[in-house]
């Protein structure tokens, strides 16, 4: 359990850092958020976050399309991230939860003339997709978002009402996860994952323009498949049916690191078990998240300082006001907010 939160400002504990129900990101889903891990590691006596200043420049990305005014630098944002870590004092796997959102209370869909909020919390966190030996997953028939009307590039909290259909339609008719399917019928990603595909040696994932959140593990895969086994990934449109003939097939995200997909609506994939290519890739990813390949270092942040004590606290993040006028850049106190809520 979480003890402390950053929220509206500063580090306070966790059970001070509510929102109301009027909250508009609650009624109307226009908040956006992070999920950002980071992992223990035992022989160093080290958590090290992983690819911190990537999610938070992403965060970025999704604030600017959701109008949301984010006073901080992706810096700053590291800075927070690490003193809330540290005050944790986690030594443990963790996952850490930034998130912006429409903080008015009131009536209204809009995304102008609103009040943003922004808090992270981070909590103990283990294994989001329980099946190491490998998934079971069947294309929902719901359909992904299309960025044409609620963009998947950004990660918005609305949007994950999608999601959730998938997942739970899946769930219940006893598979661990969906594959979700564009509006035109190509393969997209997994509820919560990126996915890619293994056919003759070639490693393939849906390309950008899929309607899929442009992962992070994503990305990692790709670079790490390059430059550990000289693999260039190709992304393109996947249709349904080279999912049913393709040797390998793997979920990747922050939150189920690399699952191997052994059975697709009820086809074996390849053997039916993890893949070699998936294995290695999976092998090399943990390593390296887990800051044991000293070449990729720089993609995790040490949380304590080196000998496993607590460092000093880091800077204090003061905050970079957006700039005066702008009516979607606006941070109040919650005790101004509250006293002056605007009815939007
Ligand atoms: N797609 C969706 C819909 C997701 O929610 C996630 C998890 N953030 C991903 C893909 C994977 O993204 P990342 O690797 O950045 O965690």
């Amino acid at each position: 359990m979480a003890r402390f939160a950053f929220f509206d400002g500063r580090m306070v504990p966790i059970n001070e850092a509510k929102v109301s129900i009027m909250t508009h990101a609650l009624n109307y889903g226009t908040g956006v958020f992070e999920g950002i891990r980071a992992y223990w590691n035992k022989e160093r006596q080290q958590l090290f976050t992983f690819k911190l200043a990537e999610h938070f420049d992403r965060f970025h990305q999704s604030c600017r399309i959701l109008k949301i005014g984010l006073p901080y630098t992706t810096r700053q944002l590291c800075d927070i991230t690490i003193d809330l870590l540290r005050r944790e004092g986690y030594r443990e796997d963790s996952y850490i939860r930034p998130i912006a959102y429409k903080a008015s209370e009131g009536i209204g869909v809009r995304l102008h003339d609103l009040i943003d909020g922004f808090a992270i919390f981070a909590v103990v966190f283990g294994k989001y997709i329980d099946k190491e030996e490998g998934a079971r997953a069947a294309v929902s028939s719901w359909r992904r978002v299309d960025d044409n009307a609620a963009p998947a590039r950004a990660k918005i909290t609305g949007i994950y009402v999608n999601s959730a259909l998938c997942k739970t339609e899946v769930v219940e008719r006893g598979f661990d996860e969906a594959i979700v399917l564009t509006q035109d019928g190509h393969v997209s990603e997994g509820s919560a994952e990126n996915i890619f595909l293994v056919r003759n040696g070639h490693l393939i994932t849906p390309s950008p323009t899929e309607n899929i959140l442009e992962g992070i593990t994503r990305s990692t895969i790709m670079d790490i498949a390059k430059k550990e086994l000289r693999l260039d990934t190709i992304e393109r449109a996947i249709d349904r049916s080279e999912l049913y003939v393709a040797n390998e097939v793997f979920f990747c995200g922050t939150g189920c690191q690399i699952v191997a997909v052994v059975e697709i609506d009820g086809r074996a994939v390849g053997t039916g078990k993890i893949g070699p290519l998936t294995e290695r890739l999976r092998n090399l990813y943990f390593r390296i998240a887990r800051g044991d390949m000293r070449k990729y270092r720089d993609w995790c942040t040490p949380v304590y300082a080196p000998g496993g004590g607590r460092s000093p606290k880091p800077r204090a993040a003061a905050p970079k006001r957006a700039k005066a006028g702008k009516k979607t850049g606006k941070i109040k106190s919650v005790r101004s907010r509250r006293a002056g809520s605007r009815r939007s």
